[in-house]
């Protein structure tokens, strides 16, 4: 007895051993990032070029999905006002009449070229929430604090913020030794097909192949968001989820609803639904929710070091606290929502078709095939008809390891210093997923500090943007600049 008890103990304090040496285990150290002296700019001019783009109502997906052809070329036209001399160093072209791409050619044609992007277009404003807004959400008002409008958080910051930078670089006299494309798109926020699918074929088409991209996505997280991290969290994506749309369709006989069939289209549909719901896509960390995980464990207190260092041991108790939130399981899997239920036309009429749309946003190393196949298992119906609508594989995963990674970290502990960095997965899409075939990496990171209250106002009422923020974003797009094409 006395034995086991002390084999026991050992075991115990073998593991404790472990557990403990993995988390005080040195992690990976950041690249040197000596601080730059934050680029002097005119803050007030810089708001108000930020504010004329956003009165161009450039709105897409409102009525009609077609894109508002007559108010992008007036935002053109106020980004050619706005830049002059970016609009005569740089070759620019209007691609599918809406978007811009720009060239600026770097003195070494051999060096990998390199692409920043962002969208001119905006989401429309929910009708009967105007009333709401403090200022007109296309008024563009600047205060002592805030520029105000639809698109001042996403995106017309990153397309101005990278005007401003290029704009001041040559200004200053930078002439790249990389060639540098913006890339601006008209269509994102209806999938960016017309657009930023339009510019990436035309690049592949020239034989381009870029270094890296840099798109929305990801930011930088305000301290205290990110448990047991003391510091701002600068988050850049890696990779987006795939995207897959099902229909799911039930039969039964239609007629009399006061002689209804056993099992009812209705009913049919709805079991399967709630079977569907019941079975969710299977869980894993992997990928970038890994890598996040790794390299947040270096910058975390010892309690979560212990959790996040020994996730062999722990992942059941680090998945069961992710899944309590709903943007955290989002993380660990591909995710299953039916977002449509249609049925019947009147009261007393037995429908004979019961339709449901199920979207799945799909985690990187699943699959659209595998995602369908374990559907159909869920549901557990072999007489429900499944029609695929829409698909897309999970983007490729960037390597944090790149020198171009490296490059962005150091860019933003420089710019942003205190401010720890790591890598993401986006749960929801970008224009990055149309370059994946031109791109040797692509990354989803504005540089722009976002408190909780922030991301409510993304796509909803009242999207302003901090004018101290919005300096911060020039100043980081200007220093990648010097970083990586200089
Ligand atoms: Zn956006």
């Amino acid at each position: 007895m006395l034995r086991i008890v002390a084999v026991l103990g050992l075991a115990l304090a073998l593991l404790a051993a472990v557990l403990v040496a993995n988390a005080l285990r040195p992690g990976a150290a950041p690249e040197p990032a000596e601080p730059v002296a934050p680029l002097a700019l005119e803050r007030q001019a810089l708001a108000e070029r930020l504010s004329r783009a956003i009165q161009v109502p450039s709105v897409s997906g409102g009525e009609g999905s077609a894109p508002d052809l007559e108010a992008l070329r007036e935002l053109h036209r106020r980004l050619e006002k706005s830049f002059p001399r970016l609009h005569r160093a740089l070759e620019r072209e209007v691609v599918a009449e809406g978007s811009l791409l720009y060239r600026w050619a770097g003195s070494e044609p051999g060096a990998a070229p390199v692409l920043l992007m962002g969208h001119l277009d905006v989401v429309p404003v929910e009708p009967g929430t105007e009333g709401r807004w403090t200022h007109p959400p296309f008024a563009g008002v600047v205060d002592e604090r805030f520029v105000w409008g639809r698109g001042a958080l996403d995106d017309k910051v990153s397309v101005l913020g990278i005007a401003e930078a290029v704009e001041r670089l040559l200004r200053d006299g930078f002439a790249p030794r990389r060639t540098v494309y913006l890339a601006f798109g008209h269509d994102e926020e209806v999938g960016g097909a017309a657009g930023a699918g339009a510019i990436a074929a035309l690049l592949e088409e020239r034989g381009v192949r870029l270094a890296y991209t840099v798109d929305e996505g990801m930011g930088i997280v305000a301290r205290g968001l990110v448990p047991a991290v003391p510091a701002d969290v600068a988050l850049i994506g890696l990779a987006e989820k795939g995207y897959l749309s099902v229909e799911v369709v039930a039969s039964a006989s239609g007629g009399h609803s006061s002689t209804p069939p056993r099992e009812t289209a209705i009913g049919r549909l709805s079991r399967a639904l709630a079977r569907l719901e019941r079975s969710p896509q299977p869980e894993a960390i992997r990928g970038p929710v890994a890598a996040m995980f790794d390299s947040l464990s270096g910058e975390a207190d010892f309690g979560m070091r212990l959790l996040l260092r020994n996730r062999w041991l722990f992942d059941p108790l680090i998945r069961a606290t992710l899944r309590r939130e709903p943007a955290q399981a989002a993380m660990l899997h591909t995710t299953t929502a039916p977002t449509l239920l249609r049925a019947g036309v009147k009261d007393n009429v037995m429908p004979s078709e019961a339709r449901a749309v199920v979207n799945f946003r799909i985690l990187p190393g699943d699959s659209v095939e595998g995602v369908i196949a374990h559907a159909r298992r869920a549901l557990d119906d072999a007489g429900l008809e499944i029609r695929v609508l829409e698909a897309r594989e999970p983007s490729p995963t960037s390597d944090p390891g790149s020198e171009s990674y490296r490059a962005l970290a150091r860019t933003i502990r420089q710019v942003f210093p205190g401010s720890v960095v790591a890598p993401a997965l986006v749960l929801g899409g970008t224009d990055s997923k149309h370059y994946a075939a031109v791109a040797e990496q692509s990354f989803r990171f504005v540089p722009l500090r976002l408190a909780p209250d922030d991301l409510k106002r993304i796509h909803g009422t009242d999207e302003r943007i901090e004018i101290d923020a919005y300096l911060g974003v020039v100043r980081f797009f200007a220093q990648l600049l010097r970083n990586t094409t200089g």
